[in-house]
């Protein structure tokens, strides 16, 4: 069998040294265990944390490990009950095309959706936008939402839940492309290209236009300019479920002060004070015990065709690390998998 593993730690940007692939034995499946034929990975900008020796909310993965990832795959041999051969299960293998899983560590994935849907929209990223807005965001009809990676499974959920309660919602996204289908397919009121923006100054003007009502909830993806563009555009009480920061993860650790945007600290400050701002930090894994329901209430709706999604699909396991690299550039165009053969 093949795995990636982490050869070294990046300092700074990923790069095509940072990974190896290397061939491995799979071992017999002990009592309680199954073997599975992995037959989809998907590429999260979590795993960039992973890589770095840093202190955070989870261990980084060892250097000469595997790769830390979600999988989608098929049962091809069980010693445990209740897994059969043929079964479509959900499991942390790691980036590998087969593994050896604790029974326990499984989940069977749902019939009725394509077997990737359990990596993105009814999986951990569609479950982290939906988690985000209505627990931290606390939307209410009228109420306009900003969201950047507006394409992405995080910010599609966002987008696509918020109208669904009645908010206007307006993205953020990488290229006209991207805001296109935003926009088309996603059902966004309005998209904004963030490459076409210098800085936090003009993306604080094109926020302002396209809000004319100002920000209530601004889900935080990003950071970066767009963050510097909407924070004076939040309206009192507003809320800012904060995500993920995808434009500073190659800045690594915990410090302050060493990175771009720390002259704007004493002034986001103060725009949290006088506007009375809620900014909280999330982990999805804090929210697992709502997952249930958000499978009862969205599964239907990605179903039905309420909820849309959009897949970017690489082939093969070797190309992993190049499609994980892009993605964290935006690269990417939807939620981002590898298909294994
Ligand atoms: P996406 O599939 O949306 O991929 C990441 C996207 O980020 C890129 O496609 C790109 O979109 C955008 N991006 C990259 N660099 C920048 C930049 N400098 N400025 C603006 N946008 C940038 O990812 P996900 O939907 O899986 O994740 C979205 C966010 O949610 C990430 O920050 C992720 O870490 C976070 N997350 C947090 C979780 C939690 O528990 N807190 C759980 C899951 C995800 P574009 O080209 O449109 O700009």
């Amino acid at each position: 069998a093949k795995r990636i593993v982490l050869a070294k730690r990046p300092k700074g940007e990923v790069t095509p040294e940072n990974f190896r692939l290397e061939d491995y034995e799979v071992p017999d499946p002990k009592a309680g265990e199954v073997v599975v034929r992995v037959t989809a990975l998907s590429l999260d900008p979590y795993m960039r944390g992973r890589m770095d020796d840093a202190k955070s909310y989870a261990a980084p993965v060892e250097v000469d490990a595997v790769m830390e990832g979600g999988t989608v795959g098929e049962v091809i041999a069980s010693n445990a009950d209740g897994f059969a051969e043929g079964d479509v299960v959900f499991g942390m293998t790691g980036w590998c095309d087969h593994a050896v899983m604790s029974a326990k560590a499984l989940t069977k994935v749902p019939a009725g959706v394509p077997p990737t849907a359990a990596l993105g929209v009814l999986g951990m990223p569609g479950f982290t936008g939906w988690h985000g807005l209505t627990d931290i965001g606390k939307p209410k009809a009228g109420e306009t939402v900003v969201v950047a990676a507006a394409t992405g499974p995080v910010g599609s959920m966002v987008g696509q839940y918020a109208k669904h309660l009645g908010l206007r919602a307006v993205g953020v996204a990488g290229g006209p492309d991207k805001c296109r289908h935003a926009v088309e397919h996603f059902g966004f009121d309005e998209c904004l290209d963030h490459r076409a923006y210098a800085d936090g100054k003009e993306m604080r003007k094109a926020i302002a236009e396209a809000c004319p009502d100002g920000v209530d909830i601004y889900f935080e993806n990003v950071g970066g300019k767009v963050l510097e563009g909407v924070l004076p555009n939040m309206n009192t009480f507003g809320r800012i479920p904060v995500c993920g920061m995808i434009a500073w993860y190659d800045l690594g650790g915990l410090g302050m002060g060493d990175g771009p945007g720390k002259d704007q600290l004493p002034r986001a400050w103060r725009t949290i004070l006088v506007n009375r701002l809620k900014v909280e930090g999330f982990i999805i894994t804090d929210g697992w015990h709502r997952l249930n329901e958000f499978l009862g209430e969205v599964a239907p709706l990605v179903a039905n065709g309420t909820i849309k999604f959009t897949e970017d699909v690489a082939e093969g396991l070797e190309n992993a690390p190049e499609a994980f690299m892009s993605m964290l550039k935006g690269g990417n165009f939807g939620k981002q998998i590898v298909k294994i053969a």
